[in-house]
Parts: structure tokens; C-alpha cells; sequence
């Protein structure tokens, strides 16, 4: 990002405006030179016993009482019936590593981390699950086990990650 914000600069004196040739199309660009910081809110009303479960160290998931189907991320209605009669359940915190991979290419909100590996588990319930996985990925072994644990994030924030049994 550096290099590119010199790049502009140098630009922008010689052109007058900052602007910059995209590396893939050859197309020149305008960069805006303005950061923007946001902050969100975002209702956490209809999932509340996730984040009290999360608390306690478990892990919180829905199911719908009609055809007793299991969610997780939490869904506040089922859409296979589209009721909204579900029920709050624990869910088993152990399951098998299906896919993983590192992420090198950050988002700017994980800019502070290096590069860190992701990775989605089956849970022994049923549903999938997709979190950072703790562990070293080159240890990885077809039909890895798993478990969810609860951890602090830098951030300072409880969430869930994977770890190796
Ligand atoms: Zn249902």
C-alpha cells in the first residue's frame, strides 16, 4: 500500500491528478486519497444465547422444531419451512476437518495478522462449521479431528476457533 500511495504521489505531480495504472488491465486508475474509518452496528438481539453460550465456552446452534434440522452459523428461522419455531441447543463441539487453507491476501480489518489458517470442520451434529484454524497446517491429515474451542481474540473479543485433537 505504501509503494502505491508513492507511486500516486508521484503521479499526482507529474499528471496533476492521482492516479495510478492497474497492474492487471493496464487501465488508468483514480485514487482516492482519502481513508475512510467505519464503524458499523450490527442487531445481535435474535442471536443473544450464541454470545451467552460463547461466554460459558459452548457452542450455541439452532434447531427447527418442525423437521428438527440443525444450524449453525444460528438462523433465527429455518429455510426449509420458513417457521420460525426453532429452539436453542448446545451443540456437540467436536467434528472432522474437511477443508482448510491459508490466508495470505488479508482483508484490511485483519491487516495486524500474519497470515493465518482458515479452515471448515463437520461438526459430529451435523452442521459445517468455518473458523481460523489453530493449529499447523502442514500437520493436517485427511479426516483430521477437531474441536471448537473458545479464545480471545487480539481484538479483545471472545470467539471460536479450530483445534486439532
Ligand atoms: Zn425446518
Amino acid at each position: 500500500m505504501d509503494k502505491m500511495k508513492e507511486q500516486v504521489m508521484k503521479n499526482m505531480e507529474e499528471l496533476g491528478f492521482p492516479v495510478i495504472v492497474d497492474e492487471k488491465s493496464g487501465a488508468l486508475q483514480w485514487v482516492d486519497m482519502r481513508e475512510l474509518r467505519l464503524r458499523y452496528f450490527i442487531s445481535i438481539e435474535n442471536i443473544k444465547p450464541f454470545y451467552e453460550g460463547l461466554k460459558e465456552g459452548k457452542l450455541m446452534g439452532t434447531k427447527c422444531k418442525k423437521c428438527g434440522r440443525l444450524f449453525f452459523p444460528p438462523q433465527k428461522d429455518c429455510p426449509s419451512c420458513m417457521d420460525s419455531d426453532i429452539e436453542w441447543i448446545e451443540l456437540k463441539n467436536e467434528g472432522t476437518l474437511e477443508t482448510m487453507t491459508v490466508v495470505f491476501v488479508k482483508p484490511p480489518s485483519f491487516g495486524m495478522y500474519d497470515p493465518y489458517p482458515v479452515a471448515i470442520a463437520k461438526l459430529d451434529d451435523g452442521p459445517r462449521i468455518l473458523a481460523w484454524y489453530n493449529g499447523d497446517p502442514q500437520q493436517v491429515k485427511p479426516g483430521q479431528r477437531v474441536k471448537v474451542q473458545v479464545s480471545r481474540r487480539k481484538e479483545g473479543y471472545l470467539m471460536y476457533e479450530l483445534v486439532p485433537l
